[in-house]
């Protein structure tokens, strides 16, 4: 049995479709869906070459985007960005703060002009983790595959570093599924649909 698969029948990660209704106040929230993560060639931690899993990411963020701005619920995204004399350890420089790195993808840019969208720049991995409130209302977050596709640039380092070539053949596939074993862990509902009553 291949890794990966060995891993989604060790780790199973159910995945459940999401309909949201007017009566139930709902957010998105966008986590780094920038340059420095999701354009190609953008930078250090930005695909090498056009990758399939953080093309389909971006054109999901943008039609759910383009929903919630019609609708006037509030968007709220953040952007990686950091103090070029600050590194984050232990990646190599990226999202250094006023570059492209760190701005919204081109096909997103339109939200800086919405109402309803909040953008927060953000110089810590795992800062959004702690700064989701949870006051009942529904937050459904998407652009965890950003920090999946960091630790999967995480992985290729390692990929580079050690030379146990077989565990790390997949490492995009293998940490995307890790990654949303463990936003399962942490409480989130994890879902490939989602659709709107009217
Ligand atoms: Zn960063």
């Amino acid at each position: 049995m291949v890794p990966i698969d060995l891993l989604k029948e060790q780790l199973p990660v159910h995945q459940e479709s999401l309909l949201l209704t007017a009566d139930v106040k709902t957010g998105l929230v966008l986590v780094d869906v920038v340059n420095g993560f999701c354009t190609v060639g953008a930078g250090n931690l930005a695909p090498r070459q056009p990758d399939k899993q953080i093309s389909e990411m971006v054109n999901e963020v943008v039609s759910l985007a383009r929903v919630f701005c019609e609708k006037k619920w509030p968007v709220f995204g953040f952007l990686d960005s950091h103090h070029p004399d600050i590194p984050e350890h232990p990646y190599p420089p990226h999202c250094i703060a006023g570059t492209d790195e760190s701005k919204l993808v081109p096909a997103l840019q339109w939200m800086e002009n919405e109402p309803n969208v909040t953008l927060k720049c953000k110089d810590c991995i795992d800062g959004f983790l702690g700064s989701i409130e949870k006051d009942g209302s529904n937050v459904l977050s998407i652009g965890s595959k950003a920090i999946i596709s960091k630790l999967y640039m995480c992985a290729g380092f390692f990929h580079v570093a050690n030379t146990m070539k077989d565990v790390a053949a997949h490492p995009q596939d293998l940490m995307h599924h890790i990654g949303l074993y463990l936003a399962k862990g942490r409480g989130a509902k994890v879902v490939s649909e989602v659709s709107f009553d009217a």
